[in-house]
């Protein structure tokens, strides 16, 4: 178990420990969550259904597992009863197990998820008048060591696979309550069903229908995947997870509210935009090389006006659909009016639909920056919007429980080494 005490912040939110079993692998069943409905089918064939029922469960399955949020195989109802321990007995429905939640007093929440196989990572809810923004780790750790960022000072431990990833946004919607309310009572539930009697027919009635998402009246409407890990050094399992997301039979999220966020990994960044399609957000933080190179190293191997090529080349970036700079607003490190301005005349030079968010640096301990004061901020942001880009100040969220921007990183990680190198010492040997 995580050591929770950590955790705790006395006399403002306590946490609530919310944990779960972990899914169970040592049975030889298989985890649904993250699978994509033709490798559901491949699955149910090699359990044994033939083609036509494999393909018909694997459209019912797909549409309770992403579409309903449903977590036991008793509620997958359009289903015939006896196939539904045939389904358990050899496949589960996982979700990333919540070691901790805890509420921010401006209504920011924020998740301490484990894996199946013991690693932690975060997520980060954040609410406001107009979208809910989830935002989506992508690793446990990071290996690129921005120097502004509490994550870069974890090692990497692993990519997390695509069912941890959607995983997050199941359990986002699990804990807002957001899944379509239908009746889930469909046509032929009348239990006397058995395997070899099903059809092509796709069985789901009209009332269960009826259930599906508006984009009006939700909590999360949108997704970021800018929490902990650089997801384009994952891209295969993002792109993976955020297609499960966007499929209208599946999480039905618009792409167009799915944003991602790169440290400027080049190579990937036309991939992400061919094969995802989603919005694009650059780390920026920095137009001077030696600034930069300490903010976010990987600029020494991809530089600026390299970066700012390929943001320009990202495919599907328009005036409607901009791409993002991320600029981390730093005391007396990158936020002068010169600054401003640099930005400004190579933003114009490679003709970029851009805009520029401007994140007040969210102290962490032994940071070693300090946040530009206000005035400075507005003065950076008024250069910029006077030159024809937007360029709003993001508002800190959850800085009280360490969910702001640059602060994830998990409790075990924020132990001491005195402090881990004493529960090693004291763990029963195996
Ligand atoms: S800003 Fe992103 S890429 Fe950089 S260390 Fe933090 S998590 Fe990794």
């Amino acid at each position: 178990m995580a050591d929770t005490a950590l955790m705790t912040i006395p006399g403002l939110v306590d946490p609530v420990p919310a944990s779960r079993d972990i899914t169970p692998r040592a049975d030889g069943r298989v985890d649904l969550i993250g699978l994509p409905r033709p490798r559901i089918r491949e699955l149910f064939e090699e359990a044994g259904l033939d083609a036509k029922a494999a393909k018909l469960r694997a459209k019912q399955v797909f549409h309770w597992l992403y579409h309903r949020g449903v977590t036991d195989f008793e509620a997958m109802t359009d289903i015939a009863k006896p196939m539904r321990p045939w389904l358990a007995e050899r496949f589960v429905i996982g979700r990333p197990d919540v070691v901790e939640a805890q509420h921010s007093v401006d209504g920011t929440r924020k998740w301490l998820l484990r894996t199946a196989d013991g690693h932690d990572f975060e997520m980060v809810f954040i609410p406001d008048e107009t979208r809910g923004t989830l935002c989506v780790s992508s690793q446990v750790g990071c290996t690129l060591t921005c120097s502004f960022c509490a994550t870069g000072t974890m090692r990497l431990v692993r990519n997390l696979t695509p069912g941890e990833i959607v995983g997050q946004v199941m359990l986002a919607r699990d804990a807002l309550g957001e899944w379509p309310k239908g009746s889930m009572i469909s046509s032929n539930d009348d239990g006397a069903d058995v395997i070899d009697e099903i059809s092509d027919v796709d069985v789901i009635d009209e009332d269960d229908e009826a259930g599906h998402y508006t984009a009006d009246g939700r909590l999360l409407t949108n997704i970021v995947m800018m929490g902990m890990g650089e997801p384009l050094y994952n891209f295969d399992h993002v792109r993976d997870a955020l297609k499960l997301v966007m499929d209208g039979d599946g999480l039905a999220l618009s792409k167009r509210r799915i944003t991602l966020s790169t440290s400027g990994v080049i190579p990937m960044m036309e991939r992400c935009g061919e094969e995802i399609g989603v919005n694009l957000a650059v780390s920026l933080h920095s137009v001077r090389k030696e600034v930069r190179d300490e903010l976010v190293p990987l600029n020494k191997k991809y530089g600026i006006e390299d970066l700012l090529q390929a943001c320009a080349d990202y495919p599907g970036a328009s005036n409607a659909r901009r791409i993002t700079f991320e600029y981390v607003m730093i005391k007396d490190k990158n936020d002068s009016d010169d600054d401003a301005r640099e930005l400004v005349r190579l933003l114009q030079a490679h003709n970029l639909p851009a805009k520029v968010n401007l994140i007040p640096f969210n102290p962490w301990p032994g940071a070693g920056y300090e946040c530009s004061s206000p005035q400075r901020i507005r003065a950076f942001s008024e250069i910029i919007f006077a030159s024809g880009f937007s360029a709003p100040v993001r508002t800190p969220r959850g800085r009280d429980i360490d969910a702001a921007c640059g602060q994830l990183k998990t409790a075990a990680e924020k132990k001491s080494r005195a402090q881990r190198d004493r529960e090693v010492a004291a763990a029963p040997l195996d």
